[in-house]
């Protein structure tokens, strides 16, 4: 069966406005990288909620909870893509967090690109924002961490680390993908 049977991706923006950022290279390199359809789903509304003004963050977390609840019918998954900064309870950023075996993903622009507000374009900060969308993706798919060098999977704490990996996935964790997703398939939990 092929894995596409799980349901597609659904790719959405849910920040300031309209998407300010191109989605069109993410969505390929979703197709490509977990053989399943993916298409941009618009999202009426803003997780308002998760807003954590004492920290002027979004609560990851939180956008988790509410994009659960807003998945596209027949998607496997949703991601969503905001410019707002993200952040955890525990941690003072990140760049994107995704319920790991779930149906929510999330990614932030506001830390790809160089501090001081350069336009959300240009190859880097491409590349980058599509590492960030894979390996959240990949989590939802119930891929984990991996320690392998430059698998798009490994943890990125700084965009040092981002940088410094693929946007792939390394050999073991295409295995791993497969696996999972042909589970899914013939829906075995
Ligand atoms: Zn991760
Ligand atoms: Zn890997």
């Amino acid at each position: 069966m092929s894995p596409a049977a799980a349901g597609h991706v659904a790719v959405a923006w849910i920040g300031r406005g309209d998407a300010a950022v191109a989605l069109g290279d993410v969505c390929r390199r979703l197709e490509q990288t977990f053989l399943t359809e993916v298409r941009e789903e618009p999202l009426r509304d803003r997780p308002v909620d998760a807003f954590d003004a004492r920290r002027g963050q979004y609560e990851s977390t939180r956008i988790l909870q509410w994009l659960a609840r807003r998945v596209p019918p027949g998607a496997r998954t949703v991601l969503a893509v905001t410019d707002q900064d993200l952040c955890i309870v525990v941690l003072t950023y990140v760049f994107g967090e995704a319920q790991v075996g779930g149906p929510a993903a999330v990614v932030s622009t506001a830390r790809l690109q160089a501090p001081g507000g350069d336009p959300p374009t240009g190859a880097l900060f491409e590349a980058r924002l599509v590492k960030e969308c894979v390996h959240e993706v990949g989590h939802t798919f119930g891929l984990t961490h991996c320690r392998n060098r430059g698998c798009v999977m490994g943890r990125a704490n700084t965009i040092h680390d981002v940088d410094a990996k693929d946007a792939t996935l390394c050999r073991e964790c295409r295995v791993t993908l497969a696996t999972l997703q042909a589970k899914e398939a013939a829906n075995v939990p």
